[in-house]
């Protein structure tokens, strides 16, 4: 078998490491139809192979248990044991979910990939991250699952459904063994058994992958939530602050953007779902409105401090940018227009062109606000 083996390897351009190999031998035990193992010493080339030493034994590859009968070991009880390690380390959440993502998520995909694990598998494997990442984020369990798996730049968290991306990966691996030049590679190839989704059956890898995103943005946009997120809001915004962690915003920053985006902060209208008595869900401060994200983020007069800060740092800081372009820039000076006072954020020039910027921190679609800006930056650019 050794001899096989390593014919087979020195095609490859490799060669066999025996300190590595483990030899298992089987005996017939008398009167009986079983096998047992034996530890008799084997001897190859004058050196002696470490021995398997019984049935329940396993070879470590590459941090992979294999069992000796050629399958990977694997269990939902081992992925428990990291989630556990995971949500109670000493940890902040955004660190914690970079955790599961770049470390657990890295070795799960490796052992997934080599082992059988079938359909039903993968997809509780993938519910059970997905509910880990929710808890570390302080996040109702209702929150749009479609959400964990769109991907960062979508303002998603960007987890990997595996029921879909791991039958992808086993295909890609299997294509490119069967145009390898070996036929025992290729012949291999054939016997590997692949169950793939209707989704990406018969699509070439890249695109596969695009449809899996395709079918998320789609299913949260299709979502109670989602329906309120504009689906050009999702394209435009650019989270820098979702890339850089702590070190952009901090932990509980992190925890209430995350919030903000699956529309899950607990407002009354949040928590009291279906009902329409004022009374429960007026606003705890100022009394005078159904408590929303809207209202408590834009409307409410005890966050008007709050809002104004947030339109000024908004407007100070774009006119820094400009500043450093080479722009000569205006901050809130008096214009005059008929009868008329105007008192735009910023007024901006450079050599023959000219603007006149207001800031307005809209709310999701409400397009409204943004044409009546549109017409006053219009009469002011007649002046
Ligand atoms: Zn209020």
């Amino acid at each position: 078998m050794v001899e096989i083996t390593e014919k087979f390897f020195a095609r490859q351009m490799l060669a066999v490491n025996l300190k590595k190999c483990k030899a298992l031998r089987l005996l017939p035990v008398k009167g009986k139809r079983t096998l047992k193992v034996s530890s008799d010493p084997m001897l190859w080339k004058g050196e002696q192979l470490p021995m398997v030493k019984s049935i329940d034994d396993f070879i470590s590859y590459l941090g992979v248990k294999v069992s000796v009968t050629g399958k990977v070991i694997w269990s939902v009880d081992q992925l428990r044991l990291w989630l556990d390690r995971v949500m109670k380390a000493p940890l902040k959440p955004d660190q914690k979910i970079k955790g599961i993502k770049e470390v657990l998520i890295g070795r799960l995909t490796y052992q997934l990939r080599l082992s059988e694990a079938r359909v039903c598998e993968l997809r509780r494997v993938t519910r059970m991250v997905r509910k880990a990442c929710k808890q570390i984020l302080h996040m109702q369990l209702g929150a749009p699952n479609a959400w964990a798996h769109l991907p960062l730049r979508k303002c998603g968290l960007g987890l990997p459904d595996f029921e879909l991306t791991i039958p992808l990966m086993r295909r890609a691996a299997c294509e490119k063994m069967k145009s390898s030049p070996d036929p025992v590679v290729a012949n291999i190839s054939e016997k590997i058994p692949i169950y793939e989704s209707g989704l990406t059956r018969g699509l070439d890898v890249r695109a596969a992958k695009r449809a899996i995103q395709d079918k998320y943005e789609q299913a949260y946009l299709s979502t109670q939530r989602g329906k309120l997120m504009n689906a050009r809001w999702i394209s435009a915004v650019k989270p820098y602050w979702l890339h850089g962690g702590t070190g952009v915003v901090k932990a509980g920053e992190y925890v209430s953007i995350n919030k903000l985006v699956t529309r899950t902060i607990e407002t009354r209208q949040f928590i009291h779902p279906g009902v329409t008595d004022f009374e429960t869900l007026k606003c705890r401060r100022c009394g005078k409105a159904v408590e929303t994200d809207l209202h408590v983020l834009n409307e409410c007069p005890f966050t008007r401090l709050a809002q104004c800060r947030r339109h000024n740092f908004i407007a100070d800081y774009l006119g820094k940018v400009l500043v450093d372009h080479g722009w000569e820039v205006w901050r809130e000076r008096l214009v005059k227009k008929d009868l008329e006072n105007f008192k735009p954020d910023l007024i901006c020039r450079k050599g023959a062109e000219g603007a006149i910027i207001d800031v307005t921190v809209p709310y999701e679609s409400n397009e409204a606000v943004l044409q009546s800006k549109e017409r006053f930056k219009e009469a002011n650019m007649q002046v």
